[in-house]
């Protein structure tokens, strides 16, 4: 598919090269997963107008077109960018000019990092003027150029490394780069500059670094640099609980709880700053011991004016509030209280309050195996409860509120109270969901 899109091009009389992610993946030896397909990019000395004459027949987005992208719905889309060299940055945001007269070699070098720097034809011909495929196989993430300098043009492009260094893997699974010395010096002494970046563009980012198989590791050792973007990360360092159930410091802990849920975004959001309000809610008993009441509520908050200053989208920013919001749930083998809270938060919510609980818990570092255990079985029961289609919230009622109605209690407040009432009957296993129970318990009320 991909080298057919080059195929059109150069047909078209064009030169055209896969560049970025898909090229560095199939360099790296991993596997495109079909339920997660890799994005492409292409390079090529077509102008946006001339890619789109080409592309005629396909949907065409002009994505970017100021600065030569378009993405062509294949209908998988690939972004086709026109050579080019970039003029100065003087906003640290946008180059000030981009010139298309480029050639290819001139291209790559606009590129930020040595292992995106590569392109390969159709013929599977590569160029790689700047050793991206030595420095892959040796696992190191190095800027082209001055990375000084090239932060300091661009500074998402020091986000844009954490996640590298966060989602990149080996076929083994292991890390697959390592900034080398030079760049990882101007990743901490340019830090600041990313106070100028756009925050979608910081949040795309942010979103593919947390979802990495490495993101604990790369938080752990660029905490200070994604700070300067979320500072209370800066708090939840170092912060110690001073509670013997924590022996670890909050960020610490977090991380812990981070890496042990799946990846999905909200999960891993949620996972991440579950405990962030405790800092500020944290004072020491007369016991000696730290307490931190209210922190589930104040993590909230400060969660949401984290994803706020991130102009993160909503639906993501909501479901991960609602699980820190409600961390501290107490669950117990309890049917009729689990039904309550399966009403309550909806069963999915449910469940993903008891997964972060789990790993909130295992991130103690010191998680009993009763625990572990009661964990499952409270995870079966939620489940069984979900398969065997028992009764939780008001649409499962046997009867709605037109049957209270007729049962001769006046429409108004009234009939929803009703409702509940029987409800809470049914999900206590005092009386059974059948219309006959139902109507019986009515009129005995
Ligand atoms: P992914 O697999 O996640 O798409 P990618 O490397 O392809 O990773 P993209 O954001 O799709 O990342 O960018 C495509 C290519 O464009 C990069 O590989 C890089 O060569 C170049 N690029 C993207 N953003 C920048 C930037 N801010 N500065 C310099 N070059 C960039
Ligand atoms: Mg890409």
């Amino acid at each position: 598919m991909n080298v057919s899109i080059l195929q059109r091009l150069e047909t078209a009389g064009f030169s055209a090269y896969i560049v970025g992610g898909r090229l560095r993946n199939m360099l790296l030896g991993l596997e495109e997963d079909p339920e997660n397909p890799w994005d492409t990019d292409v390079t090529t000395n077509a102008l946006p107008e001339q890619v789109k004459d080409v592309f005629s027949d396909c949907r065409v987005l002009e994505t970017g077109i100021r600065h030569g992208t378009v993405t062509v719905l294949t209908p998988e889309p690939v972004e086709i960018t026109t050579f080019r060299k970039d003029g100065a940055y003087s906003d640290s945001r946008h180059p000030d000019s981009v010139d298309f007269s480029a050639t290819l070699e001139e291209d790559l070098a606009r590129r930020d990092f040595t292992v995106n720097a590569i392109a390969m034809d159709a013929r599977g011909n590569i160029e790689d003027p700047f050793g991206g495929r030595e420095d892959l196989n040796n696992h190191i993430l190095r800027t082209v150029g001055d990375p000084e300098e090239r932060f300091r043009e661009d500074p998402l492009r020091i986000f844009r490394a954490l996640r590298f260094m966060a989602a990149l893997t080996t076929p083994d699974g292991e890390r697959a780069l390592y900034a080398d010395s030079k760049t990882e010096a101007a990743l901490f002494t340019c830090a600041p500059l990313l106070e100028k970046i756009a925050p979608e563009r910081l949040c795309s980012e942010f979103y593919k670094l947390i979802t990495g198989d490495f993101a604990g590791d790369v938080i752990r050792e660029y905490v200070d640099i994604i700070g300067v973007v979320i500072p209370p990360l800066l708090a939840m360092k170092d912060f110690n609980q001073h509670n013997p159930y924590h022996k670890y410091t909050v960020l610490e802990h977090c991380i812990r709880a981070m890496e042990a849920v799946d990846k999905d975004r909200v999960m891993k959001l949620a996972a991440l700053f579950h405990d962030v309000g405790k800092p500020e809610t944290f004072f020491i008993g007369d016991d000696g011991i730290g307490h931190m009441y209210g922190h589930p509520q104040a993590g909230e908050r400060i969660f949401r004016s984290i994803m706020t200053r991130l102009k993160a989208d909503r639906a993501t920013t909501d479901q991960a509030a609602a699980l820190i919001k409600h961390h501290d749930l107490v669950f117990h083998r309890d049917r009729a209280l689990l039904k309550r809270w399966m009403n309550r938060f909806t069963p999915e919510l449910l469940l993903r309050i008891l997964t972060l609980k789990e790993a909130d818990n295992l991130a103690t570092g010191n998680m009993s195996p009763e625990l572990g255990d009661k964990f499952r079985e409270i995870r079966s029961m939620i489940l069984e409860i979900l398969s065997e289609g028992e009764c939780f919230s008001l649409k499962d009622l046997a009867i709605d509120g037109n049957d209270v109605i007729a049962a001769g209690i006046e429409a108004g407040p009234a009939v929803g109270e009703v409702l509940s009432r029987l409800l809470s009957l049914v999900t206590e296993g005092r009386i059974e969901n059948t219309r006959e129970a139902l109507l019986s318990a009515i009129s005995r009320s």
